[in-house]
C-alpha cells in the first residue's frame, strides 16, 4: 500500500485478505482471456458470492452480509488494485443492491436481495439513452400505465452488465407527473429481462473489455406494477440522491486503479537502465511521478475523508464529484506517462499492451456515472454557496 492509511480496522483487513485470496486465485489467473473474448463466465458470480464479494452491507435479514460500508471499500479497492474489471461487484453490491433496499418494498427486498448476495441474480441499472447520457432529465424511455402494469418502450445504452443481468432498473418517463412537482416524472422499474419484449446486445469497447456493457430494447414490454420502486414520478430525485455514493464508489476504484498504475509505473522506470543509471534518475522523470504521487496523496487524503464521512452515514455528494474528478484526472495522466516513460515497451510487446490497456481502461473513468464535465458543472453550481 502507497499511503499510510487509518480507516480500517484489523476485521477489514481479514476480509481484504479473503478477498484478495479468491481474485488471485479465480479471478486474475483468467482476466486476460475474458478480455479478450469481452465476456466473464457467469458462474464467476455465484462464486463471488460464495466468497462473500457481493452486498457487504446489506443487511442480514436480506442475505446480505450486514457490514458497514469500509467492507465495500475493501473488495472495490481490490478489484481496482487487480485492474478487475470482468466482474465489478461493486456495481451489484453498492449501486443497484442499495436503490432496492432503501426504496423497495419488504416484498421486493425479500425477492430480490438474497440472491443478488449469493449471485445468483445479476443487476443492473439503465438510465443512459443513445441520444445522451449526460441529462438525465432528457431521458426518453418510456413507462405507460396500463391496468395494473407498466408498458415500457425505449433504448438503453451502454449498461454495465446490461445484456446479462436478469433484472434492471430502468429509468423511464411516467404518464403522469406524481409525486414529482417540479421535477420530470421519472419512474424506475424493476424489467426482468426475461420479459417478452426486451431486446438486447452486448457493446465491444476498447475500455475496460471483460466488463459485460449492454444495448437494451424496449418494445411493448409489460412490467407489473408491483416492480415499481419508491413512488412512480419521483425517480430523477432519486436518480440524483443515489448518484452520490455511485459517484464515490467509482472515485474509489478509480484512485485505488491510479495507485496500482502509479507504483507499478515507478517500479519500471526505476528497473530500467540507462548510460546515467535507471530511467527515474533523469530530472524530467522524478519531476512528473513526484507531482502525480502528490496528487495521489491528496486525492486518497480527501476520499478517505468522504469514506468515513459515507460510512458514518453521511454521504455528500458534491465531495463524491470533486472526489471522482480528480481520482480519474489523475488516473488518466497516470496512464498516459505509463506509455511515454516506457518508450517502445510502452506500446510494444506485453508492457504495451497493457499500458494501452490502462489507458483505455482510464478513459472509462472519467465518463461513467457522470463525465468530468459534468462534475464540473455540478461542483460549480454550488460555487457562490462556498463564500
Ligand atoms: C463502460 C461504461 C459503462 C457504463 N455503465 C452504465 C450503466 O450501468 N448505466 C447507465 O445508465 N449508464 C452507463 N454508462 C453510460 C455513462 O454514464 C454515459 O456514457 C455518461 O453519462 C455520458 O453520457 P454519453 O456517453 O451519452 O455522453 P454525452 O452526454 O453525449 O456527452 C458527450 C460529451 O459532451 C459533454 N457534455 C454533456 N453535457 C455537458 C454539459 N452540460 N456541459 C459540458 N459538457 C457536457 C460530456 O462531458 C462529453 O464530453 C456507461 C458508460 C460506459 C463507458
Amino acid at each position: 500500500m502507497m499511503f499510510k492509511r487509518t480507516i480500517f480496522d484489523a476485521h477489514h483487513l481479514e476480509l481484504k485478505d479473503q478477498v484478495s485470496g479468491f481474485l488471485d486465485s479465480q479471478v486474475v489467473p483468467f482476466h486476460d482471456h475474458w478480455a479478450a473474448q469481452q465476456a466473464t463466465p457467469r458462474d464467476i458470480w455465484h462464486q463471488a458470492g460464495e466468497n462473500g464479494l457481493l452486498c457487504r452491507t446489506i443487511p442480514a435479514e436480506y442475505g446480505g452480509h450486514g457490514g458497514d460500508f469500509l467492507e465495500s471499500v475493501v473488495v472495490i479497492e481490490a478489484l481496482a488494485d487487480r485492474r478487475i474489471s470482468g466482474i465489478l461487484t461493486c456495481l451489484q453490491s453498492d449501486i443497484v443492491a442499495p436503490f432496492i433496499l432503501k426504496l423497495g418494498s419488504e416484498a421486493q427486498r425479500k425477492r430480490w436481495l438474497p440472491d443478488f448476495t449469493c449471485g445468483a441474480t445479476l443487476g443492473a441499472i439503465a438510465m443512459t439513452e443513445p441520444q445522451g447520457g449526460s441529462d438525465i432529465s432528457a431521458l426518453t424511455t418510456t413507462a405507460t400505465s396500463h391496468g395494473n402494469s407498466f408498458v415500457l418502450n425505449g433504448t438503453k445504452t451502454h449498461i454495465s452488465n446490461g445484456s446479462e443481468a436478469d433484472v434492471i432498473i430502468v429509468a423511464a418517463r411516467s404518464d403522469d407527473p406524481g409525486a414529482a412537482n417540479a421535477q420530470p416524472a421519472i419512474s424506475l422499474v424493476m424489467a426482468e429481462t426475461e420479459r417478452q419484449g426486451t431486446h438486447r446486445h452486448a457493446i465491444s469497447k476498447a475500455g475496460m473489455p471483460a466488463l459485460n456493457t449492454g444495448q437494451i430494447t424496449y418494445e411493448n414490454c409489460v412490467v407489473p406494477e408491483t416492480n415499481l420502486l419508491g413512488a412512480k414520478g419521483m425517480g430523477f430525485i432519486y436518480l440524483m440522491t443515489f448518484l452520490g455514493i455511485e459517484r464515490l464508489v467509482l472515485a474509489i476504484y478509480a484512485q485505488a486503479f491510479a495507485e496500482r498504475l502509479l507504483y507499478d509505473l515507478i517500479a519500471d522506470c526505476d528497473g530500467r537502465p540507462t548510460a546515467e543509471g535507471t530511467v527515474l534518475d533523469y530530472q524530467n522523470t522524478r519531476f512528473s511521478l513526484a507531482d502525480l504521487y502528490s496528487s495521489c496523496a491528496v486525492n486518497r487524503a480527501f476520499i478517505d475523508q468522504c469514506i468515513v464521512a459515507a460510512n458514518a452515514g453521511h454521504p455528500d455528494p458534491k465531495s463524491a464529484c470533486m472526489a471522482k474528478l480528480r481520482a480519474t484526472e489523475t488516473l488518466r495522466q497516470i496512464a498516459a506517462l505509463g506509455v511515454q516513460f516506457r518508450g517502445a515497451a510502452g506500446i510494444s510487446g506485453d508492457s504495451g499492451q497493457q499500458a494501452m490497456q490502462d489507458m483505455s481502461d482510464s478513459a472509462v473513468q472519467s465518463v461513467w456515472g457522470g463525465t468530468s464535465e459534468i462534475m464540473l458543472d455540478v461542483i460549480g453550481r454550488g460555487l457562490a454557496s462556498v463564500l
